[in-house]
């Protein structure tokens, strides 16, 4: 995976690269799909969610440009495989999940992988994002809104980094925030299908 997917695609960041060849991704999805744990998709993980394609969960947070001392806010954990990588690489997690059931599973998971030490779910409407532990030095948003909800901008570090999939349902593109000297940029990295983002600021 590391290899064919990851780094022949582009993804430079020693970091992720060595996060995702030791993080055992198997363990993060449901017992009848784990012969397609390392297959270069989407799969399915319940209630109608995926586990990203290893790509985009490595093209995200390479993103990011974590250096181990961020406190990062991700939205959506659904079965915590991306909260593992990102707590790798960063000091520490709060992930929100919507979905009651995966927040529990995100949870168990991280858990019994010992991946979660330094990552915190739970269940909640992280399109509002997670005011308690703002400012965020990153966000990672990992379902699709129509635009960038306000309030995770709002809990953006400066100097600061949010990725979020901004577009319609079925066809969106990954966009890196940087907020840096009180200015906002960004730039589009890639076109990209994700599920939708729920909740108040997303397609409720
Ligand atoms: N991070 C996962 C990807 C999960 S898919 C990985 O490791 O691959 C996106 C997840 O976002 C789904 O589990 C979905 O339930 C969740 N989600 C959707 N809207 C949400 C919201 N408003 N707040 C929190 N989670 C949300």
């Amino acid at each position: 995976m590391v290899e064919k997917q990851l780094r022949r695609r582009g993804i430079r960041d020693a970091s992720v690269l060595e996060a995702m060849s030791e993080i055992p991704r198997e363990e993060f999805i449901p017992a009848e799909a784990r012969l397609f744990a390392y297959s270069d998709d989407p799969v399915a993980i319940g209630f109608g969610q995926t586990i990203s394609q290893p790509y985009m969960t490595a093209l995200m947070a390479e993103v990011l440009e974590l250096t181990g001392t961020e406190t990062v806010l991700e939205v959506g954990a659904g079965c915590g495989y991306a909260s593992a990588v990102l707590g790798r690489l960063a000091a520490r997690v709060m992930a929100l999940e919507i979905v009651p059931g995966l927040a529990h599973l995100a949870e168990a998971n991280l858990k019994r992988t010992g991946t979660g030490g330094n990552v915190e779910v739970r269940m909640g409407d992280g399109s509002v994002g997670w005011p308690e532990w703002a400012p965020y030095d990153a966000i990672s948003v990992a379902a699709a809104a129509p635009e960038i909800p306000t309030s995770l901008l709002a809990q953006l570090r400066d100097p600061g980094r949010l990725v979020i999939p901004v577009g319609p349902r079925y066809d969106q593109e990954l966009r890196v925030v940087t907020r840096r000297d009180r200015r906002i940029d960004y730039r589009v990295v890639t076109f990209c299908r994700f599920v939708p983002l729920r909740g108040g600021e997303g397609w409720n």
